[in-house]
């Protein structure tokens, strides 16, 4: 695949390309809309997601292409940039923005993207363009920053130059995930283990509805509104800095602190889904997937009926994926909305599951859903070395 990108960019900039990088895509097997309220999730790289090619320019421009868009950008090198409406080249510009403004500055750079991963469908392909331009620049101006600050720089511009109020988990698994292993994060102070993700019998099978995600990011921000009017309300009896901070049963204690009905709901499902992420994990190090799976059964559940992020594309998945006796367990995964879903699938039975599957929900949607498997692979990296000339 690098081959043909290489060629792509040579036809493209009449020039041969200098590097090329690449940042994965993640899942969340459990704990999902936790992050930005300080809990632990368990992330983990996929094996798709976003290629970088680049190469240095005498001609004074940033000038950006995508295999997988038709708009492009040709802009002179500035000290800082700003947002102008929703084009996808204003991901990596506003990391070019950030690196700008902190002192490193290029004098020009031809930038090629191209993502195998489903844009747009909650696999986090956001995350992905924007720790891969982060880690592009900060080898190409020799800034010197640590993984970590790659990770903050991302979702910085995520949260203040995209204006997604998204947590960490999707930048910190990006760059810091591990061929098969899931990342125990916890998203208040960003300690994390990198632990065995041994799925035994089973594989990861990776759903997307296929459904586009409209309104995602303006329910998304709501959704972080009315958590962050939970935690206020909660504050008056608790000394806690975020809700998940409190276990499921000291919620319940002071759940009529909450007077919105609608708000209480949503911290209900934080603080027993952070409670949940404590038990996959200790199931999973014991390589008990079967009671795994009934915890992302029991995520999905709350996801639907207390946070309201499904939909019935993801429903759909979730119901079918119940009646096969093959399956440990299944969830919607990332934001929601529509999106994707995950689920625990016997190797040998993933086949008949996805073929099943695919009938059902087609019956039930009016469209069919994409039904993959899928690796747990490496975080961000240079692919430097990777081609054959
Ligand atoms: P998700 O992160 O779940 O895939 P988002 O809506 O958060 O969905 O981010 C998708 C956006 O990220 C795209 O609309 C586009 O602007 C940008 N993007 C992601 N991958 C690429 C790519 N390969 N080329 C260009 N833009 C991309
Ligand atoms: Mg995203």
């Amino acid at each position: 695949m690098t081959d043909e990108l290489a060629k792509n960019f040579r036809e493209i900039f009449q020039h041969e390309h200098q590097d090329i990088f690449f940042a994965p895509g993640r899942v969340n097997l459990i704990g999902e809309h936790i992050d930005y309220n300080g809990g632990l999730v368990m992330p983990a790289a996929i094996t798709f997601g976003t290629y970088l090619l680049t190469a240095p320019n005498t001609i004074g421009k940033f000038r950006m292409r995508s295999i997988n868009f038709d708009e492009s950008l040709d802009i002179d090198v500035q000290n800082s940039y700003s947002k102008k409406d929703e084009s996808w080249f204003y991901y990596p510009l506003g990391v070019i923005d950030r690196f700008a403004k902190a002192g490193f500055e290029l004098k020009g750079l031809d930038m090629l993207y191209f993502g195998n991963i489903p844009i747009g469908s909650g696999l986090s392909s956001s995350a992905s363009i924007e720790v891969v331009t982060a880690f592009a620049l900060n080898q190409l101006t020799n800034a010197g920053y640590s993984k970590l600050e790659l990770v903050k720089i991302s979702k910085d511009v995520e949260n203040n130059f995209i204006g997604v109020n998204s947590g960490i988990m999707d930048q910190f698994a990006v760059a810091f995930g591990e061929d098969s292993k899931a990342l125990k994060l916890n998203c208040d102070t960003l300690d994390y283990e990198a632990v065995d993700c041994n799925l035994g019998d089973y594989l990861l099978a990776i759903i997307n509805t296929n459904k586009p995600r409209k309104l995602a990011e303006s329910k998304y921000n709501e959704r972080v509104t009315e958590c962050q009017e939970a935690l206020k309300a909660l504050q008056q009896e608790l000394e806690i800095q975020n809700l998940c901070d409190i276990t499921g049963e000291t919620f319940s204690e002071h759940a009529q602190l909450i007077t919105n009905e609608i708000v209480r709901k949503r911290a209900k499902h934080v603080v027993e889904e952070n409670d949940r992420v404590h038990k996959a994990a200790k199931e999973l190090a014991a390589n008990n997937l079967e009671a795994f799976g009934k915890l992302m059964y029991a995520s999905h559940d709350s996801l639907k009926n207390q946070y309201e992020v499904s939909g019935k594309e993801l429903d759909a998945v979730v119901e079918y994926s119940l009646t096969n006796p093959n399956v440990a367990g299944a969830r919607m995964t990332g934001a929601g909305f529509g999106g994707c879903a995950i689920a625990l699938v016997k190797k040998d039975y993933f086949d008949q599951y996805s073929k099943e599957l695919i009938s059902y929900y087609t019956d039930k949607i009016g469209y069919e859903p994409g039904v993959y498997s899928s690796l747990i692979g490496d975080g961000v990296r240079s692919l430097n070395g990777t081609l054959v000339h």
